[in-house]
């Protein structure tokens, strides 16, 4: 597979397919525009190349009709801003109109197409959708990581009918952090998987579990573990129909000679609630009616002891239910004992980034993943339709 420097995209009218997908408040206000800065790099190298970037994106998820909510519109004043030029906006992504409008385009314009699932062909993978759109460009880029597993028109049809495709910069670096942190790691590989449950997670503990030296399991997801070892886990949540699974993870785990952390003690709570009354206790004197909310203190101090010499560091999932004040700070002496470890630090899946953001010590990970659930099925060692397509057409 090619990157967009490996091909001649000089002058051309060249579509950049990214995940502007940001969140909104009621107002219309973007909350946070990490994903739009994510794209910059691959942007800025159009631009320097004088392209006619035309760029295509989803939001949310509008099911093939028009919802207003979901107009792309505040990320093009956005997108102006952070680019210092005025981003066009049009009203539609295919059709005549649009055509008009990029037909006049000069090399170093830039304009932003509304929301690509509008359409109903975009999900659909639509032949008939993705030759309209393939219309619009002489060369087609794919920096949208994090729609790379799920098979779309502007992702994987799309490579048919356009001549010229590659990847852009966010696609590289998130492939090239991923391999180096699964493909040929730096040893010892510790994984930390954390979040509310194990059966969303069975396939990516199975991959892991075959790859990496220590394995950490916080969140929710270990009072399945912690019961599958005899232990009585209260009204936390644990799903007894995966405890067969988990024994399994952690035979396999004990087989291949892996060291496996599982919490010592935790934050339990009456109620999942900021105001309900909560302490701390060993996993072994969970009361009856309470619930595990949080790893505690002396389980932060054992996985953190366990990250010392680790090399390379792969995180997904929160240590505890962190969106909630008193239940954060396990993950929070997470993110510092990830941050402050002398390896390769990747994080992401899921709303692990949020996490992390929240925590204030972004900065000092070494790779923060922009893909919610293409980070997971990475992980899963799947293959990524978006990626295969490409790789499909430099083949052919
Ligand atoms: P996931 O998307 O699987 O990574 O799960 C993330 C969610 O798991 C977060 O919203 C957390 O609030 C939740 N979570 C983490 N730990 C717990 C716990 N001990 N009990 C209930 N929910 C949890």
């Amino acid at each position: 597979m090619r990157y967009i420097n490996e091909v001649d995209i000089r002058d051309k009218r060249v579509l950049i397919r990214v995940d502007f997908n940001v969140p909104l408040d009621e107002y219309g206000n973007i909350t946070d525009d990490t994903r739009i800065r994510a794209h910059l790099p691959t942007i800025n190298y159009a631009l320097d190349e004088n392209a006619k970037i035309i760029i295509a994106s989803h939001m949310g998820r509008p099911k093939g009709k028009r919802v207003e909510k979901l107009s792309l519109r505040p990320v093009a004043k956005r997108l102006s801003r952070y680019l210092h030029k005025d981003v066009a906006f049009l009203d539609d992504c295919i059709g005549d109109d649009v055509e008009r409008a990029i037909n006049n385009m000069q090399g170093g314009d830039v304009v932003l197409l509304e929301n690509l699932r509008y359409h109903i062909g975009e999900e659909k993978n639509d032949p008939e959708f993705a030759s309209k759109l393939a219309r619009l460009c002489d060369v087609y880029i794919d920096d949208a990581f994090a729609v790379s597993h799920r098979k779309a028109a502007s992702n994987v049809a799309i490579t048919e009918y356009v001549k010229t495709c590659a990847a852009g910069f966010l696609m590289r670096n998130e492939l090239e952090y991923f391999n180096r942190a699964m493909g040929n790691p730096v040893r010892p590989l510790v994984a930390i998987i954390g979040g509310a449950k194990v059966s969303d997670k069975i396939g990516v503990l199975e991959k892991l579990v075959e790859k990496v030296d220590k394995l950490i399991v916080g969140g929710g997801m270990a009072f399945t573990f912690l019961k599958a070892l005899n232990n009585d886990v209260g009204n936390s949540i644990c799903e007894m129909e995966m405890v067969p699974i988990a024994k399994e993870i952690m035979e396999k785990a004990k087989a291949r000679n892996v060291k496996f952390y599982l919490p010592v003690d935790c934050v339990v709570a009456e109620r999942a609630a900021a105001d309900a009354e909560y302490k701390i206790c060993p996993v072994q004197e969970i009361p009856q009616s309470w619930m595990g909310l949080d790893i505690g203190p002396a389980s932060t101090s054992l996985f953190a002891e366990a990250l010392q010499n680790a090399k390379t560091i792969v995180w997904n999932g929160p240590m505890g239910m962190f969106e909630l004040d008193p239940f954060s700070r396990g993950t929070f002496a997470m993110v510092t004992a990830v941050a402050n470890a002398h390896a390769l630090t990747i994080v992401g899946g899921g709303d692990t980034d949020v996490a992390v953001h929240r925590a204030g010590e972004s900065f000092k990970i070494s790779y923060i993943s922009t893909g919610g659930g293409a980070f997971l099925e990475l992980l899963e060692g799947k293959t990524m339709p978006a990626i295969e397509a490409l790789e499909k057409h430099e083949g052919k």
